[in-house]
């Protein structure tokens, strides 16, 4: 069984968009959000995936979410077919933290042959060895200071390291202000992280703070020969859930 966010009560949030974000930006996919997180970043756009009623970590809304209303149980069997009705060859799985639910997810995939699979995740948590046989992508965003997680609970070495030589990941770094970039430079520099599959990503939920932030973080970008990405969808939709 398969733990979901929900777009509303009882609507497991799978949706038909665009990626909005880093190596396949524009690419028209699946997106599925999975609930529960590990970590509590605290400018985290999707707290209704972790910060439940009784959550008490920081958060900068400090809303907490009824879980029951927040969250949905799919067989594997149910999910894939959802998935396969919407009819896109791009899966990408996104959450919350996928990577809690390995072995259900990998049960998923395997009903969905030929599909494309991408998947999100902090980067805290390994993927039993089921489910990496059958990922495409990992789009791996660690989390900087700035987040508000302790350092060893957001950076895990050996975790930093696995994805840094996994060709099939590119690292996506939200990013607030310059002190962030040192951060990634020096994550970079640590794990061996290819600066062709590391990009800077702006930390905003509208399109005003995300345009600001890319024209400072362009310069940025340039000198240190990594990748910048926007966040198409706050543009193209605002800060909503199901888009
Ligand atoms: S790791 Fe992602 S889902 Fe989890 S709290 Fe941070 S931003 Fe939110």
């Amino acid at each position: 069984m398969l733990t979901l966010a929900t777009t509303t009560p009882g609507e497991p949030e799978i949706f038909a968009s665009v990626q909005g974000e880093g190596q396949s930006a524009g690419r028209p996919c699946t997106f599925m959000r999975l609930s529960r997180c590990n970590l509590a970043c605290t400018w985290c756009d999707t707290a209704y995936t972790w910060r439940f009623e009784g959550d008490n970590r920081p958060h900068r809304d400090d809303t907490r979410f009824d879980r029951t209303a927040n969250q949905i149980t799919l067989s594997e069997e149910d999910a894939a077919a959802r998935i396969l009705a919407l009819g896109q060859n791009r899966l990408v799985i996104t959450g919350g933290e996928p990577l809690l639910q390995s072995p259900a997810l990998a049960r998923m995939l395997a009903l969905l042959p030929g599909i494309h699979i991408e998947i999100e995740t902090n980067g805290t948590v390994a993927p039993t060895s089921a489910l990496d046989a059958l990922v495409d992508q990992y789009n791996v965003s660690p989390k900087l200071a700035h987040s508000g997680n302790a350092a060893e609970l957001a950076l895990i070495p050996e975790r930093l390291a696995a994805f840094a030589a996994d060709a099939r990941a590119y690292f996506k770094f939200v990013v607030a202000c310059e002190a962030d970039v040192e951060a990634v430079q020096v994550l970079c520099s640590a794990f061996a992280i290819a600066p062709e599959r590391t990009f800077l990503m702006p930390e905003g939920t509208d399109s005003a703070t995300i345009t600001a932030r890319l024209k400072w973080l362009t310069p940025l970008v340039i000198k240190n020969d990594m990748r910048l990405t926007d966040r198409l969808h706050i543009h193209l939709f605002g800060d909503t859930r199901g888009t």
